[in-house]
């Protein structure tokens, strides 16, 4: 038993790298001093992260079972890997299943998947700190810490209560991706049979304006492109797509197409490119060679087409890590990012652009929304 534990081991440890020193196609670059000092100056906030939701389906939602300051090679995601990485800030997803929705246990899923994300705090508290808004994430960052928010996935959360969402606020929940896989009453997923008219019900419409006014960014990743163009259309504040690429080099319904990342700009918000293997290669690719799982420079053609179309201001990184099965050559964990930054860098990009890329312009687009909900709060108060 031992004896084959150990040669497994030695085949996960060893033959990918001898693999890769064999085959120059498959190689992995190594990322120079230059590369890592960019990427450790820059504050890499990343917009979509799954970890509570392995807690939950895998780790019986225990940091005793699943504990994250040792190795855990059966996630994406564990301390040692996050530093690696420079993760500065990350919205960690309280995601909960769109059954829910039917079920009518939406809200107490949701409160179970932030209870973990709090106790994932309190339990490493020299790792993370919650973070309240930009400021803040900029002094627990320069404490040394891993700033972290909630992001809510799937508007079935709010079990369509305005005083829930505000409660949800009050957890520490940043960003709400109004829908997931499923449409709801009042928002159509891209994923499903719109069930509104154009794409936001008059409810939906009521969200959108009290998200702006409590300052909880409007997230338009998984929602069909009529509930984007409706919300980029009400909203007041800049809004995110915290885990989507782009549809003009994969035209998958998950990834936001050209006349979207045209409204973005003129919205203000930001687009954080996904790492799914299935959302930045072709399906048809995938579909022919089940071991292509793309490559490290195929998120980059993602991100350098937002930056073409959007603007470099426009652009961020969302991986999705430990939402999904198939990650690209090179990009298989949380430690990756600064291959990232190496590829950026070779392919001419500069400090400053990289770190706007990295997490400058979701900080901006955080700043923004607290300025919007400042104003209103003002016009409108509870
Ligand atoms: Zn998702």
């Amino acid at each position: 038993m031992l004896n084959i534990h150990l040669t497994s081991l030695f085949a996960l440890l060893i033959v990918p790298a001898l693999a890769s020193a064999q085959l120059p196609g498959r190689q992995v670059q190594s990322v120079s001093q230059q590369a890592l000092d960019i990427h450790h100056s820059g504050i890499l906030f990343d917009g979509h992260n799954d970890l509570p939701w392995q807690m939950k389906t895998k780790g019986q939602s225990s940091f005793d079972v699943f504990d994250i300051s040792k190795p855990r090679p059966e996630l994406h995601t564990d301390i040692a890997r996050l530093r690696t990485g420079g993760v500065k800030a990350q919205f960690w997803s309280v995601y909960v299943s769109a059954d829910t929705d039917m079920a009518g246990d939406a809200l107490l899923q949701t409160m179970e998947q932030i209870d973990v994300v709090h106790r994932m705090v309190r339990r490493y508290p020299e790792t993370f700190e919650l973070a309240d808004t930009a400021d803040d994430i900029e002094r627990i960052v320069k404490a040394g810490k891993i700033a972290s928010m909630l992001g809510i996935e799937g508007g079935y959360s709010i079990q369509e209560s305005l005083p829930i969402l505000r409660r949800l606020y009050g957890q520490g929940c940043r960003y709400m991706t109004l829908t997931h896989s499923k449409s709801l009453a009042w928002a159509d997923s891209a994923t499903d049979h719109p069930r509104t008219k154009n794409g936001l019900s008059p409810f939906g419409e009521e969200v959108i304006r009290e998200m702006n006014r409590i300052g909880m960014l409007i997230d338009l990743s998984h929602v069909s492109v009529a509930t984007m163009k409706r919300s980029l259309e009400i909203s007041k504040a800049p809004v995110i797509f915290s885990h989507s690429s782009a549809r003009a080099i994969n035209d998958h319904a998950r990834n936001v197409n050209d006349e979207v990342l045209r409204l973005t700009t003129k919205n203000g918000g930001v687009v954080m490119v996904n790492f799914y293997s299935g959302f930045i290669t072709s399906t048809e690719q995938l579909r022919n060679d089940s071991k292509d799982l793309g490559k490290l420079s195929d998120v980059v053609d993602h991100i350098e087409h937002v930056i073409k179309v959007a603007g470099i201001d426009h652009v961020g990184i969302g991986s999705d890590y430990d939402g999904v099965p198939r990650l690209p050559v090179g990009l298989e964990d949380v430690s990756t990012y600064p291959r990232i930054t190496q590829e950026l860098l070779n392919r001419g990009h500069q400090r400053q652009a990289i770190h706007k890329i990295l997490g400058g312009n979701v900080m901006r687009v955080l700043r923004e929304a607290e300025k919007v909900a400042a104003r209103q709060r003002k016009a409108r108060p509870e």
